[in-house]
């Protein structure tokens, strides 16, 4: 079975829908949707007194919504926007919504949480939802679970099975809430963070040390070797998924970036 274009899985599980929208507060709010669809959970978040900004890539759906929240948008309770999430401007939200285009799942979530907001309440392909929450420490851990788990706090709310969407996909779902907060730790530079726990994860069975070597292509060897040596042995020696959340902060800060 191939996936529909754009991952148009829309939802049809009222309860479920029901469920997702009761996660937060939504009356008054402004609430970011990404990918409406057909409005199914556009129309929940309006009913519950939501103002919503939605943005979807397909023009005919936009055609579809326009249709049928016309006026809605006349009272200027929603706002549509054609475009593609990945890159077009976001405008400020408190909240977002989302049955989210899974393809894209990657993508949009590290556009999030380099924005400002209060809560995100959004759904995931099952697998990727797990390694978002996983815990440092642990053989599911990843760079997508260091990277969010740094920048929020991920907690699952609950699984859908493919039944509570047409047409169904081939997956199961995980709704999770997203509460952004600023790193617990000290990270000298965001950007070279990242790109450190980029580098470590690329070479997951190597220990810290040899995971490393991989940045002398960027920072040269000579300032690696100097980086190297403010890090404790025991970082050293261990594997990347063994490493707490906050060892990635005191590596990277110890290797210095681009001058
Ligand atoms: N929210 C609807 C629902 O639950 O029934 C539809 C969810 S469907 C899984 C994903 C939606 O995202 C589709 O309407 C698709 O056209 C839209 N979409 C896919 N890629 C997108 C992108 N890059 N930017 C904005 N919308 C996108």
């Amino acid at each position: 079975m191939s996936s529909p274009r754009w991952d148009q899985h829309f939802l049809i599980d009222r309860r479920a829908i029901e469920r997702i929208v009761s996660l937060v507060d939504v009356r008054d709010r402004r609430v970011l949707e990404i990918g409406p669809g057909r409005g199914a959970l556009t129309e929940a978040l309006l009913d519950a007194g939501a103002c919503v900004v939605a943005i979807e890539l397909d023009p005919m759906l936009c055609e579809e919504i326009s249709a049928r929240f016309g006026s809605e948008i006349r009272e200027g309770r929603l706002r549509l926007i054609n475009g593609d999430a990945t890159t077009c401007d976001l405008p400020d939200f408190e909240f977002a919504m989302a049955n989210l285009p899974y393809s894209v799942s990657s993508r949009i979530t590290f556009r999030l949480l380099g924005m400002d907001f209060r809560e995100a309440i959004l759904m995931y392909q099952k697998e990727f939802a797990m390694r978002m929450c996983a815990h440092p420490g642990t053989p599911e851990v990843g760079r997508l679970s260091i990277m969010a788990q740094t920048y929020a706090d991920i907690q699952p709310c609950f699984e859908l099975s493919p039944n509570a969407f047409s047409p169904k996909p081939q997956v199961r779902s995980v709704v999770l809430r997203i509460t952004p907060h600023a790193p617990r730790f000290l990270i000298n530079d965001r950007r070279w963070y990242g790109e450190v726990v980029k580098a470590l994860f690329s070479h997951r069975r190597k220990t810290v040390r040899n995971g490393l070597k991989s940045l002398s292509g960027i920072i040269g060897r000579e300032r690696l070797q100097e980086g190297l040596l403010a890090i404790p042995e025991d970082i050293l020696s261990s594997r990347p998924e063994e490493l707490q959340l906050q060892d990635f902060a005191e590596i990277a800060n110890a290797i210095p970036a681009n001058p």
